[in-house]
């Protein structure tokens, strides 16, 4: 069985060398078996005929049955279309072709039944279906309704070479057909029984052809079970082996470092929530094993100042530290704030980014290798294999989403034991997301800001507001405070999203044209960006127009508005990180949130949100929400052992939460593996590994 698995696709009845080349470069399919676990991503509904009556916006593909009563040349040149009206009978669509052809204009005709299937679209009081597939009725009625008709990723190239939905779904029918066995299950029957699920082979076929709803949905929730179970099992299981394997460094001291900072030179006395998370992660470093813990708190609630106070118990104990964030800008402004903090202990702070080249960076990485630098702070520069300590017992990561399980593997690389980590993170993560992301991870909160911060004002004003917006923005300027205005990346043209940067800043000149006014995007030379920033900071612009370069860190006391362009743009949690730019002085502060007047309900709904709540955790639950798993999956994907292909981390969180369970048991009553029953269950863990350890070493 397995060995025709493992045969390569060119095999299979239908697949050349250039097809096989195009399946395994866009899809990854390489083998048979890769072929049969290459999921639909959706299923159209061809068991149902929709009346027109019924149908709302949103729908996707559906199919109805009916008659076509005018059929209209409209438009001219490029907007020339064919229009045809059709009714069943409860209401009209439009079918609208455009492109049209000779051959078109005679294909369908007036007063003949079709059945009709496509995306309907809301169109003036009609809903419209553009290209849709016709078929006579006549032709259709006598044959059996079709099946679930599965849909397959596809990509440019396949689509350019034909290879469409269907031809994979046939290619998938002939692996399926010439299957010497049923596929083999992973599963023990028990198993199976307590959680509901379909054998795999049965999983598989009703995936790929099946004539019903239900049995698709039984077939993607057992698949989904699976990964997600393996999922869990292999986090668990590492966990468990990292809890066994890696002792850490002992930090036992608080020294004359800590000491002497904290009693002689804390800016600011430290808030209750800092004081706790600071003795958590000291129980932690004296515990003897090594420490993995997620800081969560609020833009603005001084979490930069406990990785400080955290580095110097590494070197109060005769180790170094590092402290790494996501940008360059953020980087740089963390190691002024802290080299100029620690300026009066006299230690060798370094900064190690992508622009510290040359003469420059040899002597950093020497000192580091050395050991006479003590704390460096950096960009992801810092897990590069060129750069090599001493003796690093702390790494702080501070905003770093996509830092995974596999990559904090290549910082303990970094030393005999593998140092304490600190992860920090203003974007608070549910629950259930970070025990799987993050699931080896202790998790402490700061849940307090410094006080004296008034909250922010949040509003949202429409592009015919604006005028309100001018007079608040100079009613702050002339009490001496600054503003930033943030453009959204509009599409992934970077020369648009310059241009309407460009735009905006010549705007704003042209209205407050008493004020300097500074800019700054991603395209800049990091020198030029740099003293954007330092202008902006030392006063000498009063109004800083950007891109979301400044999304994390950066810190102005002094500015109080935070004009956000086309809010409607940006999802929630970053819009929650943009705001917190501001709020940091004493005086009141502003987010101002500009859409356009028409909005949809839903961004209706997400401004609201904003204007509503500064509480970092009910923004990220209202931003998954809105957002749907999709997009998330992304990002959090990255931090995951394998990479998820049917089941969605945010969508699927009550089966996760089973999946967990059932894993947890199985390596509790089979902790040595010598069970019969589960024996396929550690082969299939190792296989899946081995996949993508091989994945990860070819991409
Ligand atoms: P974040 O948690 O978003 O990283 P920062 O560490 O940048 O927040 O802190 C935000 C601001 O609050 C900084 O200017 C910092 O100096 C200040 N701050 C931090 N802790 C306190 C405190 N306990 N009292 C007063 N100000 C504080
Ligand atoms: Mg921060």
């Amino acid at each position: 069985m397995t060995s025709y698995l493992d045969q390569d696709i060119t095999y299979l009845k239908g697949v050349g060398p250039n097809r096989a080349k195009l399946l395994n470069a866009e899809l990854g399919i390489r083998t048979i078996g890769d072929l049969l676990h290459t999921y639909p991503f959706r299923h159209e509904d061809r068991t149902k005929i929709h009346r027109i009556c019924d149908l709302t916006e949103g729908m996707q593909n559906i199919q109805l049955r009916g008659r076509i009563v005018s059929i209209t040349k409209q438009g001219e040149g490029p907007k020339r279309r064919l229009v045809a009206s059709f009714t069943d009978g409860t209401g009209y669509v439009q079918l609208v072709w455009f492109r049209v052809s000779k051959h078109l204009e005679t294909m369908y005709k007036v007063d003949v039944d079709y059945q009709v299937f496509g995306e309907p679209k809301p169109f003036g009081h009609y809903f419209s279906i553009a290209h849709p597939e016709m078929e006579e009725l006549a032709k259709v009625i006598n044959r059996p309704l079709l099946r679930m008709q599965p849909v397959y990723h596809s990509t440019e190239r396949l689509d350019r070479a034909k290879i469409t939905s269907k031809l994979i779904n046939e290619l998938v029918a002939n692996a399926f057909e010439k299957l010497p066995t049923a596929l083999p299950e992973v599963f023990p029957p028990a198993l199976l029984q307590e959680h509901h699920l379909v054998s795999h082979h049965q999983a598989i076929r009703d995936i790929h052809f099946s004539q019903n709803a239900q049995a698709v949905a039984d077939a993607k929730h057992r698949l989904k079970f699976e990964e997600l179970f393996f999922l869990q099992l292999s986090i668990l299981q590492y966990n468990r082996q990292r809890k066994v394997d890696y002792e850490g460094w002992l930090f036992p001291r608080v020294g004359r470092l800590f000491n002497d900072f904290y009693a002689h030179h804390l800016p600011f006395s430290l808030t209750e929530a800092q004081k706790r998370v600071i003795k958590e992660v000291h129980a932690d470093l004296r515990s003897g094993r090594q420490m993995n813990r997620l800081l969560q708190g609020d833009v603005g609630s001084g979490k930069t100042m406990v990785a400080t106070l955290v580095a110097l118990l590494a070197l109060d104990n005769g180790f170094q530290a590092c402290i790494m964030a996501p940008t360059e800008i953020l980087a740089e402004q963390h190691y002024k704030g802290i080299s100029a903090q620690l300026e009066p202990l006299g230690l060798r702070v370094e900064l190690l980014t992508g622009t510290v080249k040359g003469k420059r960076r040899k002597a950093v990485l020497e000192g580091i290798a050395r050991g006479e630098v003590q704390i460096v702070v950096g960009t992801h520069a810092l897990i590069e294999p060129t750069v090599t300590f001493l003796n690093l017992g702390l790494v702080v990561i501070d905003e770093q989403h996509r830092f995974g399980v596999k990559q904090r593997a290549a910082l303990w690389a970094k030393n005999t034991r593998p140092p304490h980590i600190l992860v920090m993170t203003a974007t608070p993560i549910p629950r259930t997301l970070a025990m799987t992301v993050y699931g080896d991870l202790d998790v402490s909160v700061i849940d307090q800001l410094p006080p004296g911060r008034k909250p922010i004002e949040t509003r949202h004003y429409r592009t015919s507001q604006r005028h309100l917006l001018h007079q608040l923005i100079d009613a702050e300027l002339r009490k001496g405070r600054q503003a930033y205005f943030v453009y959204p990346l509009i599409d992934e043209n970077e020369k648009l999203d310059l241009l309407a940067l460009e735009q905006g800043y010549e705007a704003v000149r042209k209205a407050f044209h008493e004020w300097k006014v500074g800019r700054v995007h991603g395209k800049m030379k990091p020198i030029e960006k740099e003293e954007a920033m330092r202008e902006f900071s030392t006063y000498e612009t009063q109004i800083l127009v950007s891109t979301t370069v400044i999304e994390v860190g950066v810190n102005v006391p002094n500015a109080s508005v935070m004009v956000i362009e086309n809010a409607e743009r940006f999802g929630l949690a970053q819009l929650h990180q943009l705001r917190g730019r501001v709020g940091r002085g004493a005086e009141q502060s502003y987010c101002i949130l500009v859409t356009k007047d028409n909005l949809a309900e839903t961004t209706r709904q997400r401004m609201e949100i904003m204007v509503e709540t500064t509480d970092g955790f009910v923004i990220a639950e209202a931003d998954m929400k809105f957002r749907g798993p999709g997009d998330l999956d992304g990002t959090a994907q990255s931090g995951l052992p394998f990479d998820l292909k049917i089941a969605h981390l945010v969508g699927d969180t009550a089966l996760m939460a089973e999946a967990r369970e059932a894993a947890a048991r199985i390596l509790e009553t089979d902790a040595t593996r010598q069970t019969p029953q589960y024996a396929p269950i550690w082969r299939e863990l190792n296989r899946l590994r081995q996949e993508q350890q091989n994945y990860s070493s070819i991409s």
